[in-house]
């Protein structure tokens, strides 16, 4: 049965409204752009740098780990402005989509095979429900911390309280302030993603030209993953 946050009633709804307000009339704006002020060197500096990983002839898990420091980088910067806390775990209870690549470094990591997974198995709707939290939440807080994936360090709500994360009827939270890591994201599905060259005919010039062609990664949720968590 799907258990919802006690204040889905209608102050509920007037507060995330309310707060709505307050952020299209600018409330967090200035706050989003002294992070990103901030940002913008590390993230010159990660660009080069993941530009240079994502060619290089090394293990994809060596990819991955590069991708999640760099965003823990991002992390520290932005820590400071956000919602996030410990102990603050509606996000873990929504769906959290992971690359098969990724979920066997973690897998690797925390000493747990991941479970053969095709797809996302459930619609993410049916997915987001307090009755349903990630395995690895435990008592309040992530127990694979150092080992989460990219979708759970790249989640920042820049509000001041977690208010829009909570999950209101039918599952999805509201729209939450989360800090655009859109960069990061695209670099995992890039490392992710299988890429095949092939020699073609340029169709005008009848001369050989490579083709590149990316089929996107296999992704599937944490829970499926790992349904057991780390035991
Ligand atoms: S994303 Fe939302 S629920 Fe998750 S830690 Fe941040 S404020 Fe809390
Ligand atoms: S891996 Fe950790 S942070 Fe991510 S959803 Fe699960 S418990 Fe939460």
């Amino acid at each position: 049965m799907t258990t919802l946050t006690p204040s889905l009633d209608g102050q509920h709804r007037a507060n995330v409204a309310a707060r709505w307000r307050e952020i299209d009339a600018g409330k967090i704006i200035r706050v989003i752009d002294l992070v990103n002020e901030r940002a913008l060197p590390v993230k010159a500096r990660h660009q080069e740098r993941l530009n240079r990983i994502l060619n290089a002839d090394i293990k994809l898990d060596a990819k991955i780990y590069a991708l999640w420091e760099a965003v823990d980088e991002i992390g520290a910067l932005a820590a400071p402005h956000s919602a996030c806390r410990r102990g603050c775990s509606h996000c873990c209870h929504v769906p959290v989509l992971v690359p098969e690549q990724e979920a066997a470094l973690i897998g690797k990591r925390i000493g747990v095979k991941p479970a053969k997974v095709k797809g996302v198995k459930r619609g993410d709707e049916s997915l987001a429900r307090y009755d349903n939290p990630c395995p690895f939440l435990k008592g309040g807080a992530c127990s694979i911390y150092a080992s989460r994936p990219l979708a759970c360090r790249q989640q920042f709500n820049m509000d001041s309280d977690a208010l829009l994360c909570e999950l209101v009827e039918d599952g999805a939270p509201p729209k939450v302030p989360y800090l655009n890591m859109f960069d990061y994201t695209t670099v995992l599905a890039m490392m992710t993603a299988r890429r095949e060259s092939r020699i073609e005919r340029d169709p005008l010039t009848g001369l050989p030209v490579v083709e590149e062609r990316y089929t996107p990664p296999n992704v599937g949720d944490i829970r499926d993953f790992f349904p057991n968590g780390k035991r």
